[in-house]
């Protein structure tokens, strides 16, 4: 059973209630993750004073945490020196396909008729991204190559859709360190020095607990630091830009149910804070039951494989998109599901590329292999079989598995359980229109409310690419903040 508090919609204070005013600036914005700066530097380009209140120690967030692929494209600069042809239609046709069901097409519009742009924009806060191409599959690359395929772009069925082009973008760092300061650390190196020469008042250990409301109109925010409650006045605007809530596991329970008990990737910040307190003055929601769940293990182990489910049946292409695969591993498989290969499969991998994984079960035969693995019998074998005679001509009439990581099985056989946890975060939440401004229950915009980033439904619905989020959050953090200068 939830505990109700922890999910229900935050109740905003009356203007009214209000004594004074602590501080106030022209645009204040909640969190300081790659939304929240995106969002104060485009307040600032629009001319306007920006409060940043974020409840940790520091800026940062999942944002600094992440591999720092942007996705990004349309023929980017990146993209051309490294000889791949993109366009804006490319790349909108993909992420149709691709972030659906119910995909945010008029976001996706902007988004990527306005890429390029997007790009440059970056480049001028100071990233770089270095004109070379990471061919090997993998979740990020461990080099400081600028250019990655990271939604399945180039797999079935979105090969067969759309021409394929790279358009994960990846921050150029010196000492790389994978999961520890990789790009989303560099990115937000950058954003933070560019928030920081605009003159922003960044206000760390700062929690926003309430919106303030004027007649329909927020006005401003009630934060809390080390104990005690202030009112901060916001003269245009609140960007609410405080991230998701994979780390409010009572929100999970209730809206996505299928990544309860699964590693939540992110900060403790992630606790839907933002999106609450959007409900509590009406804002509309959507696309909550959604989540990234990346599949514990790396690509180039799984590329080769055989992935079955708990009745050994194959349910997608092994080369695909790893998010994908574990999305499709924890909402239809219900996160069970295992690797097969042979012993060829394993030693053709890298040891550095296999992640100290190791066949749990090894078998002589195939008959073996499954009672091993407790799958149904004659399960696996009917699936390796069919596996086995399509590869041999090259071909996977099932899933299209492309033909370089199509090759027959053989004994020895062993199997690798992908049971968890698989890493996610959430997809869904308030409303926006494409400058940001949160829709309210009846689709007009709650005057002076703003959002981006996770806290909100940006570019991926359901389906996810690796760099959607970074790539909307800045985007469309930028977008919101202009907006809320404007108003
Ligand atoms: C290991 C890892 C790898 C990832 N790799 C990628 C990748 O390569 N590409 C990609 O696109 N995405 C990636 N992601 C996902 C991506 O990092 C996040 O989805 C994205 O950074 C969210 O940005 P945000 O600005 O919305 O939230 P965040 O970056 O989380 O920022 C929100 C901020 O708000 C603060 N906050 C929370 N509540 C309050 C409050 N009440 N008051 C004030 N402040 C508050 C938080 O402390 C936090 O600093 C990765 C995530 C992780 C953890």
């Amino acid at each position: 059973m939830s505990n109700l508090e922890a999910i229900s919609p935050i109740s905003p204070t009356p203007v009214s209630e209000v004594a004074s005013w602590e501080a106030e600036s022209d645009v204040v914005v909640v969190g300081y993750g790659c939304a929240g700066a995106s969002a104060a530097i485009g307040a600032m380009e629009g001319g306007a004073s920006v409060t940043i209140l974020e409840r940790a120690g520091a800026g940062g967030g999942a944002s600094a945490m992440a591999g720092g692929e942007i996705y990004m494209g349309g023929g980017t600069p990146i993209q051309k020196a490294c000889g791949f042809d993109d366009t804006p239609q490319a790349m909108f046709d993909f992420l149709m396909a691709a972030t659906g069901p119910s995909p945010n097409e008029e976001k996706l519009s902007v988004y990527c008729d306005r890429s390029v742009e997007h790009f440059h924009w970056l480049v001028e806060c100071g990233v770089t991204f270095k004109p070379s191409f990471y061919a090997t599959p993998c979740w990020e690359p461990p080099t400081d190559d600028g250019l990655v395929y990271t939604g399945g772009e180039n797999a079935w069925p979105f090969s067969d859709l759309v021409p394929p082009a790279p358009r994960g973008h990846v921050p150029q760092i010196q000492n790389k360190r994978l999961l520890e300061r990789s790009g989303g650390w560099e990115l937000m190196r950058h954003l933070s020095a560019t928030v920081d020469k605009g003159g922003a008042a960044v206000r760390p250990d700062t929690r926003v607990r309430s919106l303030i409301v004027d007649d329909g109109k927020v006005v401003g925010v009630i934060a809390r630091s080390f104990g005690q409650d202030f009112a901060i006045r916001a003269r245009r605007g609140v960007v609410l830009a405080s991230g998701g809530f994979a780390a409010n596991k009572d929100m999970v329970e209730r809206h996505v149910p299928a990544i309860a008990g699964q590693m939540a990737l992110g900060t403790d910040g992630d606790d839907g804070t933002s999106i609450r307190l959007g409900q509590g003055v009406g804002a509309m929601v959507a696309h909550l039951d959604a989540a990234e769940a990346a599949l514990p293990s790396n690509p180039p182990l799984v590329y080769p494989s055989l992935l079955v489910n708990q009745f050994g049946q194959r349910f997608i292409n092994e080369d695909t998109y790893c998010g994908r695969i574990g999305q499709m591993a924890v909402f239809h498989q219900q996160g069970r599901c295992s690797l097969v290969l042979d012993e060829a499969i394993f030693e053709s991998v890298p040891e550095a590329e296999r992640w100290g994984a190791r066949p749990t079960y090894v078998a002589a035969t195939l008959a073996e292999l499954e009672e091993e693995m407790s799958l149904p019998t004659g399960s696996l074998q009917a699936t390796v079989e069919t596996y086995n005679r399509f590869a041999r001509e090259g071909r996977d009439p099932v899933f299209h598995k492309r033909q370089e990581y199509l090759r027959p099985l053989e004994a020895p056989y062993g199997g690798i359980p992908l049971d968890g946890p698989y890493a996610t975060f959430t997809l869904g939440g308030l409303v926006t229109t494409i400058d940001g401004e949160v829709r309210g229950a009846n689709g007009s915009p709650i005057p002076g409310l703003y959002g981006a980033g996770r806290a909100t439904w940006g570019i991926p619905s359901w389906g996810y690419a690796s760099g959607t989020s970074l790539g909307d959050g800045t985007f469309f953090g930028r977008r919101s903040g202009r907006a809320a200068a404007r108003s």
